[in-house]
């Protein structure tokens, strides 16, 4: 079985509002073991409704359809479905009188436009929808074998599911009506992250190696954000546990090539890592930065233990005089055992033209007193993202060695 999914509505196709259906449901669906092929964004306009839905009928065994289900003219989804199995429109009762008791619920009577919403299309099945007005409409398409020569071989009926367009209306009709209704396979599928710092995309992808490949069992993904690089292990079993398996051994093998690159999992970000090392130690820390507009000390201080290891921070526009002297200024006045601290870019232009920018990244402690340039010449609009993170993980790797027994000088 393979699905495609389709979000209508203008506000989508014009760009006024991002279709977060189509996401959420694909991850669903992905977790009932059954791929999403496409997904196709449509405005409210009934010829190119009927157009993606027969397309749409055609290649996939699984539709599912959000939004248009309301009462207003441009609502069109119910008349496409219609048209789409060549059938009329006809009036389902109970769901007519649930519409006019949610208007009475809400003391008032049932506006006239609102009766379109209790029509479905002839042979289809109503979804109900407790929390909204319109109920859903669930519909089997009988269609011919495809003939020798498709790519993909069709059988039996096409499903099609329209679901709401508020997210929160489509989810509760997906969880409650929708995904009963799907047989799913007994394929079990379940997803891992892990998290790296310090290292790129294409130097990760090489030191993975045939653990990325296509066909890999987990399926492992690279993904990168702000300079943190995830990732993404699907497993496919017959059970829980042998997918937790699966996991576990790719996950032994990625931290063995990665090794001190990776700093985390599923959520888990560098400030949470650090933190928690310096509340397990009892140390304290403060914060001096240059440039990042106080990034450092915010995410620091959004971690829920902070308050336990974060003295605060302070935060310059620039910084021009020596580093050292002023961050252990800083860390003496305040205390601390630990001062971070990030100094002011500079950028130069090296002799292709693009921008080279270095910050100055530093650790001072009792064992410590470190300050290294960081360079980087890649999008300009995560430098500050690097900044910071390149600081946290300065900590997080002393910290680390010092639970190994040898600190640097
Ligand atoms: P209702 O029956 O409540 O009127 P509907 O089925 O007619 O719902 P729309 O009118 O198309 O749905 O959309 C209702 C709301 O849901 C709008 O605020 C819209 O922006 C939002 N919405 C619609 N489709 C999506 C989508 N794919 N992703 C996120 N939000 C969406
Ligand atoms: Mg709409």
């Amino acid at each position: 079985m393979r699905a495609e999914i389709i979000a209508i509505g203008t506000e989508l196709t014009s760009g006024a509002k991002l279709d977060t259906n189509s996401q959420w449901l694909s991850l669903q669906l992905a977790d009932l073991g059954i791929p999403v092929h496409f997904h196709s964004t449509v405005a409210d306009d009934l010829e190119a409704n009927v157009d993606i839905l027969r397309i749409a009928s055609r290649r996939a065994d699984l539709v599912l359809i959000t939004g248009g289900l309301g009462p207003t003219l441009d609502d069109l989804t119910r008349d496409a479905m219609a048209r789409l199995a060549d059938v009329e429109l006809e009036l389902h009762q109970p769901s007519l009188d649930q519409i006019e008791q949610f208007f009475r619920n809400r003391g008032g009577a049932m506006p006239e436009r609102n009766r379109v919403q209790a029509m479905i299309p002839v042979g289809a099945e109503p979804l109900a929808n407790p929390i909204g007005t319109a109920p859903g409409i669930w519909m089997r398409l009988p269609r011919e074998v495809r003939s020798a020569g498709s790519s993909h071989s069709l059988e039996g009926p096409c499903l099609l599911a329209a679901l709401p367009g508020v997210p929160s209306e489509m989810k509760k009709m997906f969880l409650e009506q929708v995904r009963p209704r799907l047989a799913g396979g007994n394929v079990v599928i379940r997803r891992a992250r892990i998290n790296c710092f310090g290292i790129g995309e294409s130097h990760t992808e090489e030191l993975l190696g045939e653990l990325t490949a296509r066909g890999h069992d987990p399926e492992i993904g690279i993904t990168a954000h702000e300079a943190t690089i995830t990732l993404r292990m699907i497993a496919q079993g017959n059970s829980e546990e042998e997918c937790r398996d699966k996991i576990e051994t790719a996950s032994r093998e990625i931290r063995d090539r990665l090794g001190e690159y990776v700093f985390g999992v599923e959520d888990e970000e560098l400030e949470h890592v650090v933190v928690r090392e310096l509340h397990a130690r009892g140390l304290k820390l403060v914060t001096m930065e240059a440039g990042t507009g106080g990034l450092l000390a915010e995410r620091i201080a959004h971690v829920e233990q902070a308050r336990s290891c974060y003295l605060g921070g302070m935060v310059l526009m620039h910084c021009s005089g020596d580093l050292v002297e002023l961050g252990e200024n800083h860390r003496r006045k305040t205390g601390a055992d630990y001062v971070l601290i990030v100094g002011s870019e500079e950028i130069r232009t090296d002799h292709q033209g693009h921008a080279v920018s270095t910050i100055p990244i530093g650790l001072i402690g009792p064992d410590v007193e470190q300050i290294q340039p960081l360079t980087w010449s890649g999008n300009p609009a995560i430098t500050r993202s690097r900044a910071y993170k390149a600081a946290l993980d300065l900590l997080r790797r002393h910290l680390r060695q010092g639970e190994a027994g040898h600190f640097r000088a």
